[in-house]
């Protein structure tokens, strides 16, 4: 315990499908060094820890610093234990990473799941610092976030708390990824909105013929196509958007209503992309959630934008080794 308090320096690292950062960050929230490497996902999970712990040696060689945890976010959902049940992206089942990467350095590892991670860090050290009652909504390809209530990050029953992506808010409505139809993500994320143009050019090529010019083909529309076509001033692009800001509001109507948070973080792709949604979602949202829930609320932009992931992961760890006795998120 005397090295955990003396030395407040641990490591956070950031793992997605084709890539992974890992930082050495300081009890400030300061990235002391970073440092990314290529995941090899094909090759199979050990691998990928291979290239997790290149990736950390990469920090050692540049700041001499010792660290005395280390905090993992991962695209995918790890359970209380810290075995990722299942991600994706990297297209692991089952992998106990806490214990394998354990086994290796040494040290004590925190496994999470990567928005969670994101969200730690934008409570800790960005938009939310200092306040006890947040919620962080990250929109990218897909959207997730997390749930700050009364100080404490909820976890919920088997660790996967904060899955706002995925409430419903329209029934009957689209499919999403996940079992269900009518997903906020399956309206808002990246993937939705790229689907939803790509219906809407097919529907009416004449009004999409200039999102089409911007790339060529239907099947090429993206989120950040739409984005382009808006800043350029095309109508449907202009449609979507506005579209979209009325699902993101609808979700977040529910979001506030549900858990009263002093402050909606906004972040993510779409919204770096977009950043007029923040507003237009404000606008909406303060029209329809309970007077109650929403007269003491603001709503902001994340503030550490791809850092989040390193800086979050890293002061969960922090806080887990220096303040409880062992190093488990749910403490
Ligand atoms: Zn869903």
């Amino acid at each position: 315990m005397t090295q955990k308090t003396t030395n407040p320096i641990t490591l956070g690292v950031d793992l997605g499908g084709t890539k992974v950062k890992a930082a050495l960050v300081d009890a400030s929230g300061h990235i002391l060094t970073i440092h990314k490497c290529t995941t090899h996902s094909e090759k199979g999970a050990e691998r990928v820890i291979a290239d997790v712990l290149t990736c950390i040696d990469g920090c050692f060689k540049k700041v001499r610093q010792e660290a005395h945890a280390l905090g993992i976010g991962i695209a995918g959902q790890v359970d209380l234990k810290g075995i990722v049940r299942y991600a994706p992206n990297l297209k692991w089942q089952d992998v106990p990473l806490k214990d394998k990467l354990e086994a290796k350095l040494g040290k004590p590892v925190i496994v999470t799941n990567d928005v969670r991670a994101a969200t730690w860090g934008e409570w800790r050290y960005g938009s939310g610092k200092g306040l006890q009652d947040l919620v962080v909504l990250f929109v990218g390809t897909g959207i997730g976030g997390g749930v700050v209530s009364g100080g404490n990050m909820m976890v919920g029953c088997s660790n996967t708390g904060g899955e706002l992506g995925h409430i419903t808010i329209v029934s009957g409505g689209r499919k999403c990824r996940c079992p269900n139809i009518g997903c906020l993500e399956a309206y808002a994320g990246g993937w939705a909105i790229a689907e939803r143009a790509q219906e809407a050019v097919r529907e009416d090529p004449k009004a999409g013929q200039h999102i089409i010019s911007l790339v060529g083909d239907v099947e090429r529309i993206t989120a950040a196509t739409v984005g382009e076509a808006y800043r350029e001033g095309d109508q449907l692009a202009r449609q979507l958007v506005e579209e979209t800001g009325r699902y993101l509001a609808a979700g977040v109507v529910s979001i506030i209503n549900a858990f009263n948070p002093c402050l909606l973080v906004l972040g993510g792709g779409v919204i770096e992309g977009l950043p007029e949604l923040i507003q237009a979602v404000e606008k909406l949202a303060r029209n329809k959630a309970l007077k109650s829930a929403i007269e003491r609320l603001k709503v902001v932009k994340a503030a550490l934008g791809g850092s989040a992931g390193v800086i979050g992961a890293a002061a969960l760890a922090q806080h887990a080794c220096m303040h409880e006795n062992d190093c488990e998120e749910d403490k």
